[in-house]
């Protein structure tokens, strides 16, 4: 067994960001990718002649992919084509009610102002300043660390920090003392969906994520699926190898530690280390072996992050100015999340997210066909209920008809419209049900319940959207990272040492 061979599991943001980690310490990485193409949950389409991102859209914390590839000696800027954006997103209501957010947060309080008032206004100002607070005191001690517990909590904020993060209030409920406007309540809320979390259950720390938002959106030229291409280019150029097209279907574990994989054709690839940014939920259901089974432990139903049902088309828009984001938001919230997270159903109502991708940040002029993905979310039960036409017709007309009820018409049509349901999603990514986000955040406990880097096994890594520190883009590629460092300082602490190694002396260099 080569110990100073590694092979990673999947080559989404955290397969991708391990490997370059692991690369650029000179280790020798094997990636084993089921898809077709790198990338992962960052997907593209293709419907006729265009490209669309059907994956993340919403591109955040530049910092962690500059740190990624300046540590690999590269220019992030070298590579793709980042514009920031100066409207965040628009956000509707049935009522015909509009606001924006800006990148400046004084012309985010003015429109707020505008739209529900001062003391809303005001309001927005504390809750910036919380969601600030909230991300400054968990960046080292929790983001950024390998293993965070309660305790290493403690020690490196401390208690006055801790209860600054709120974690014993739920989102929603900690909204209701910023703003008195229940549509502020609930654009704010929604950020509990970007971890696939309902704000009905998930602690007020989530309100992080609004801060993240506001640091800073970026576009990415040609579309999301450029950094994955660009990630997996360097990697390939420093020699990773990448297998397409095939599954490890087993973790070797000999003598309680991992030396390798079994490809689903029956190839063993031999490896000092193994680190596996699949779903933990597929983990700990033995799709990778029993050998590793054990390294995970079961995500129940209940506890599943959200799903989506997407639709991803080149059709003309009107009726309603999009930008490139927009979010449409549904009467009844609480009722929403209720049907999605408690009745685990679609809502008979959604909330709908619109990415225009061909628009950089105004309104197209003419009604040419242009590229929109559409997102409503969904109950992650996609390994046990298929969608049938039937079903899935009912859900695009609860969704276009709320789209409608804003006033956005959208003329689809079946040859131009990539359909995903969380039926799709479970086929894409095994074991989840089509969850897309690991386990939710509900309750305090949720987020020390994501797996660290490192495992029960020797040799075996957990890096990815359902490990720490979570789901989405940065997050992913933060995980990668870590699963790397850890493996590298094991390796170095598993080396011979050199005292033994040097005769006659004590030199251990
Ligand atoms: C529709 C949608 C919208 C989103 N929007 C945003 C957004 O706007 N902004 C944001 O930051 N995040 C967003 N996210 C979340 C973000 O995309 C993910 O958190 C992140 O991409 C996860 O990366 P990952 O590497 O952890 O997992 P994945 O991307 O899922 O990668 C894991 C890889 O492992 C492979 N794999 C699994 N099992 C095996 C096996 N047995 N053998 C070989 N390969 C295997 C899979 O095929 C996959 O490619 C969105 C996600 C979705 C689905």
């Amino acid at each position: 067994m080569c110990s100073r061979r590694v092979v990673v599991i999947g080559a989404g943001t955290a397969g991708l960001s391990a490997a370059l980690s692991l690369v650029a310490r000179g280790l020798d990485v094997t990636v084993v990718e089921r898809a077709a193409c790198p990338g992962g949950k960052m997907r593209e389409a293709v419907l006729g002649d265009r490209r669309i991102d059907c994956g993340p859209t919403v591109f955040t914390m530049r910092w962690v992919f500059d740190e990624l590839f300046d540590a690999m000696g590269e220019y992030l800027d070298d590579h793709i084509v980042l514009c920031p954006l100066g409207i965040l997103a628009r956000h509707a209501w049935t009522d015909g009610s509009r606001l924006d957010l800006f990148s400046d947060e004084e012309r985010t309080a003015d429109a707020i102002g505008d739209f529900a008032g001062r003391s809303d206004a005001e309001g927005f100002k504390a809750f910036s300043a919380d969601a600030k607070r909230i991300f400054d005191v968990l960046r080292r001690p929790f983001i950024c660390a390998t293993a965070p517990s309660m305790t290493s909590l403690l020690r490196n904020a401390g208690f006055r920090d801790l209860m600054a993060i709120r974690p014993f209030q739920t989102l929603w409920k900690a909204l209701g003392e910023y703003f008195s406007d229940p549509r502020l309540q609930q654009l704010f809320g929604r950020y509990a969906t970007y971890c696939g979390s309902s704000p009905f259950d998930a602690p007020a720390t989530l309100m992080l994520v609004a801060h993240v938002e506001s640091s800073g959106v970026w576009l990415v030229d040609g579309g999301m699926y450029r950094l994955a291409s660009a990630m997996s280019g360097i990697a390939a150029r420093r020699g990773v190898q990448f297998r397409y097209d095939i599954d490890v279907s087993n973790i070797i574990v000999e003598s309680g530690r991992a030396t390798g994989v079994q490809l689903s054709n029956g190839e063993r690839i031999e490896a000092g280390s193994v680190v596996v940014t699949a779903d933990v939920a597929a983990l700990a259901q033995g799709l990778l072996g029993f050998g590793a089974a054990r390294t995970a432990a079961a995500i129940p139903d209940k506890a599943r992050s959200l799903s989506a049902m997407t639709w991803s088309c080149v059709a003309p828009a009107s009726g309603f100015p999009l930008l490139r984001h927009t979010v449409f938001f549904s009467r009844d919230y609480r009722n929403e999340f209720d049907s999605i997270v408690g009745r685990r159903q679609m809502p008979s109502e959604p909330t709908v997210y619109v990415c225009a991708q061909d628009r950089n940040g105004s309104p197209a002029t003419d009604n040419s066909p242009e590229r929109l993905f559409i997102l409503a979310n969904a109950p992650a039960i996609g390994d046990r209920h298929r969608f049938e036409p039937a079903e899935i017709d009912q859900c695009a007309k609860r969704t276009f008809g709320m789209l409608e009820r804003c006033g956005l018409t959208i003329a689809m049509t079946p040859e131009l419209t990539e359909i995903t349901t969380p039926t799709d999603f479970n086929r894409m990514f095994p074991g989840t049900g089509g969850a897309l986000y690991g386990r939710s955040s509900h309750g305090w406990l949720a987020s020390f319940q994501r797996p660290g880097a490192r495992t029960k096994v020797p040799g075996l890594y957990l890096a990815g959207g359902s490990a720490h520190p979570g789901p989405g883009v940065p997050m992913a590629a933060l995980s990668g990272r870590m699963a790397a460092a850890s493996l590298i300082e094991d390796l170095a602490l598993a080396a011979p040492s050199r005292k033994t190694a040097t005769r006659g002396g004590m030199s251990t260099r």
